[in-house]
C-alpha cells in the first residue's frame, strides 16, 4: 500500500480477472483490501446469476443423463424409487427378462408385503387390504399411517402398471 512502512508478508488477487497474481500488503493493509473485496463487482445480477450456476458444476459444461447416447450407468445397481427408469424402458419397449423381480421392482414388491411374480388378483387383494389397515381414518389421522399409506399406494401403481404392461408375466412361476 503507498505509504506504508510495513514489510509485505499477506498477499490477495488483484482481481476477478487475475485470481493468480498479488498484491503484497502487511497485515493491517491486506486485512482492509480483502474487506473491500467483491468478486462479483461490475457484473449484472443476471451474470451474477449465471456465474453462480456454473460454479455449482465447477464450471464445467453439464447435460442431461443418456444425452450423449451411452449407458452411462447400469441400472441394476441402482435404487430406483420412483421408477423412472423402468418408465423409461416401457416407452422403448425392451423390458428385461421377467424370471427375477425386476430391479425397480423390488422395493415396490417389499412395501407390499408380496414375492415375485405375483398375479393382479393377489396383488388387488393384497392392496386392499394394506389400504384399509393403514387409511388414516382408521389410525385417527396419524401422521405414520399417512405416509406408509402413501407408500404403498406408489408401489401398488408401480406393480399394477407394471402387470398391466405385461400380462404374460402374470402366468408365471
Ligand atoms: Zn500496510
Amino acid at each position: 500500500m503507498p505509504g506504508c512502512p510495513e514489510a509485505g508478508g499477506f498477499r490477495a488477487p488483484k482481481s476477478r480477472s487475475t485470481l493468480n497474481q498479488y498484491w503484497w500488503f502487511c497485515l493491517e493493509h491486506v486485512r482492509a483490501y480483502n474487506s473491500a473485496w467483491d468478486y462479483y463487482k461490475g457484473m449484472s445480477a443476471g451474470e451474477i446469476e449465471a456465474h453462480t450456476r456454473s460454479d455449482t458444476g465447477w464450471q464445467r459444461p453439464t447435460w442431461p443423463l443418456g444425452r450423449l447416447g451411452v449407458q452411462a450407468f447400469d441400472e441394476a445397481m441402482l435404487r430406483d424409487p420412483l421408477h423412472i427408469l423402468s418408465a423409461g424402458r416401457m416407452r422403448r419397449g425392451t423390458a428385461a427378462p421377467k424370471t427375477t423381480v425386476p430391479p425397480d421392482l423390488r422395493d415396490p414388491m417389499q412395501a407390499l408385503g408380496l414375492d415375485w411374480p405375483v398375479s393382479m388378483d393377489v396383488l388387488k387383494a393384497r392392496y386392499k387390504e394394506l389400504a384399509k389397515r393403514h387409511h388414516p381414518d382408521a389410525n385417527g389421522g396419524d401422521r405414520a399411517s399417512e405416509e406408509r399409506l402413501k407408500t404403498i399406494n406408489l408401489a401398488y401403481a408401480a406393480v399394477r402398471q407394471h402387470l398391466t404392461a405385461e400380462p404374460r408375466m402374470a402366468a408365471t412361476g
